[in-house]
């Protein structure tokens, strides 16, 4: 699940854009002018940034600008917002290292292509279709498991969770990490939460009697492994 940051200062458009994103499954996180922007990614770098031009504090072109200068968000995917025709700004945009820009007004449907599509090239394994790992197969747009075949039901943060564990296969994720990708930082739960998804989620995976695929590491948290991945 792939976080956005959107950053704008027009609150019906940060409503209108958290509404559509979310309900597209991105985790969502929001900042309303340049200076907070960038406190925002130093906090948590995000997978994809909209970028308003005219914002108060730091321009959108500036905090691009600085973004780029930074080793770890050189590569990070911009899109800009901008008003209709611009089309200098739109050019000083894209030489200050945006990667795409839309127009507003833009259609929702419009913005979330730009968005799969940039996602796609920058990230390949957040924006695919399927993802498969050992013998366990995640159809992401029909939203269904299946290990050796069999489907396997799941309850919606079991099904969050699986996809962070297979979008990072063979590492150890903490509890806190875990709780963060998944629940999101803005939301309060305790860490032995995370262990009860974990054992709904062994429970519905390992039903048939399978191998477990989930290693617990001792005070480090859980990893996904197969044999031969
Ligand atoms: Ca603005």
């Amino acid at each position: 699940m792939p976080q956005i940051l959107i950053v704008e200062d027009e609150p019906a458009l940060v409503t209108m854009l958290r509404y559509n994103l979310e309900k597209e499954g991105y985790r969502v996180d929001d900042a309303g002018d340049g200076e907070e922007a960038l406190l925002r990614v130093e906090e948590s770098i995000p997978d994809l940034v909209l970028l308003d031009w005219m914002l108060p504090r730091l321009s959108g072109l500036e905090v691009c600008r600085r973004l780029r200068r930074r080793p770890e968000t050189r590569d990070l995917p911009i899109i800009m917002l901008t008003a209709r025709g611009e089309e200098a700004d739109r050019v000083r945009g894209l030489d200050t290292g945006a990667d795409d820009y839309v127009s507003k007004p833009f259609s929702p449907k419009e913005l979330l292509a730009r968005i799969r599509a940039l996602l796609r090239r920058a990230h390949p394994a957040l924006a695919q279709e399927t993802l498969t790992c050992g013998d366990l197969v995640m159809d992401l747009a029909a939203h269904k498991i299946r290990r050796n075949g069999r489907e396997v039901k799941l309850g919606p943060t079991e099904f969050r969770l699986l996809r962070y564990f297979m979008e990072h296969p063979g590492r150890v994720l903490s509890r806190a990490h875990l709780l963060d990708a998944v629940w999101g930082r803005d939301i309060y739960v305790e860490e032995r939460t995370v262990d009860v998804h974990i054992r709904r989620l062994r429970k519905a995976l390992n039903a048939n009697g399978d191998a477990d695929p989930i290693r617990t590491v001792r005070s480090a948290g859980y990893a996904l492994e197969f044999p031969e991945v």
